[in-house]
């Protein structure tokens, strides 16, 4: 629920998982977002399937979802952590193979660069895996039209089952 005096701003949430049953995770974990404090979920993607790019492991499954929050971008940050560890998420080593990952690409049109923090995503322009379900939901965003750069990078588009 979005208490009516605060505006929601809209953020793009990336997700990730390549551990377990993946498709089953990411598709909870976007029905997970809108139950967050002050959020919506707006809409999300279709499922991607990717090969790992900097890790390693299964093949990725990957979306994009699109929210409507009235939380901060520290706060939001709290609550997507919260879920990834809720799914078991562990940090063995960096880019560890994952049960789940919940980036925020975008949060309003804010630039942001802390310890803790960096928005826009600071990887998201490189990677398919985060493009192209972007591009299917936002593709008025100018990132979103940086995906020939990216061409090139095995991806595939899951249909529904
Ligand atoms: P990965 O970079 O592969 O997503 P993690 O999920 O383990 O790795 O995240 C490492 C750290 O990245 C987090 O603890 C978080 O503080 C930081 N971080 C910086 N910017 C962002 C962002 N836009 N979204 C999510 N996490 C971010
Ligand atoms: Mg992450």
């Amino acid at each position: 629920m979005i208490p009516s005096e605060v505006q929601p701003v809209t953020a793009y949430i990336a997700l990730g998982a390549n551990l377990g049953d993946a498709r089953g995770t990411v598709r909870q974990a976007v029905q997970d977002l809108g139950t967050l404090p002050q959020t919506r979920l707006v809409r999300s993607s279709s499922l991607y399937r990717t090969a790992p790019i900097d890790s390693s492991g299964p093949d990725y499954i990957n979306a994009v979802a699109e929210v409507a929050t009235g939380l901060s971008p520290q706060a939001l940050l709290s609550e997507l952590q919260r879920l990834e560890h809720a799914a078991g998420r562990e940090r063995p080593y960096r880019n560890a193979p994952r049960t789940l990952d919940l980036d925020i690409l975008l949060y309003d049109d804010i630039m942001l660069d802390s310890t803790t923090l960096t928005i826009p995503h600071p990887r998201m322009a490189e990677r398919a895996f985060v493009l192209l379900p972007l591009a299917e939901i936002a593709p008025h965003l100018p990132c979103a039209q940086k995906l020939a750069a990216v061409h090139g990078q095995a991806i595939e588009r899951l249909l529904e089952d």
